[in-house]
């Protein structure tokens, strides 16, 4: 397929939609340009980021670096974090700072502002006028850096074997089941499947993700 049979299919789907869907696209943001310099990792397009969403670089910085648990810095236009991280780890971070800081919860806008009342933070909407508490999204996940998910790889070390003669370590409050490792052994792990705090992975050579 051709670059304008995809853009003429493009306009044929656009015209399918229903005019409320059809009057605005869901907000996107740029792709991150991440580049990794050894433990380091830098986000090159970082004010690109921060003038699209309309916030302060600092405070969009200062949120990245609580949830990703790292230290770091804007260097003229490019966030410099002092950890590994991957795009994907980073992307997250970047939706949720969005989804809470950013987004109307009415119209799906970004063309908000944040306004002090008292001392709680709101989230004003310039396009339907919709106001909500800005921390009203999402409150019960009190540190989601620590949250362990399926495609996560983590080094552990292997401390017991289960009854099944299964590896089991430790990952911050989860424990992590390994088939076919040893006890004492550090593995590198990857999450396939998880069950409240229990995670089941298998034995990786890639590098961890976190
Ligand atoms: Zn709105």
């Amino acid at each position: 397929m051709t670059d304008d049979d995809y853009l003429s299919l493009l306009d044929r789907a656009k015209n399918c939609l229903p005019e409320t869907i059809q009057g605005h696209e869901r907000f996107s943001l740029p792709d991150l340009d991440i580049l990794q310099e050894g433990k380091i990792t830098v986000i090159r397009n970082f004010i690109d980021i921060t003038d699209k969403l309309r916030r302060d670089p600092q405070h969009v910085l200062q949120y990245l670096l609580r949830e990703l648990g790292t230290p770091g810095n804007i260097e003229t236009r490019r966030a410099v974090l002092k950890a590994k991280l991957s795009t994907s780890q980073i992307s997250e971070r970047v939706q949720e700072y969005t989804d809470t800081f950013v987004i109307c919860s009415e119209c799906d806008r970004p063309d908000t502002r944040m306004l002090k009342e008292g001392r709680t933070l709101v989230l004003e909407c310039e396009a339907c006028g919709a106001r909500r508490p800005v921390n009203a999204k999402k409150s019960t996940r009190s540190d989601t850096s620590s949250e362990l998910r399926a495609g996560d790889i983590i080094e552990i070390l292997i401390h017991d074997v289960g009854k099944k003669g299964d590896g089991v370590g430790k990952y911050q409050n989860y424990l992590v089941v390994v088939p076919g490792t040893a006890k004492g052994t550090r593995a590198k792990v990857k999450i396939t499947n998880m069950s409240g705090t229990t995670a089941f992975g298998t034995v990786t050579q890639d590098a961890p993700t976190r």
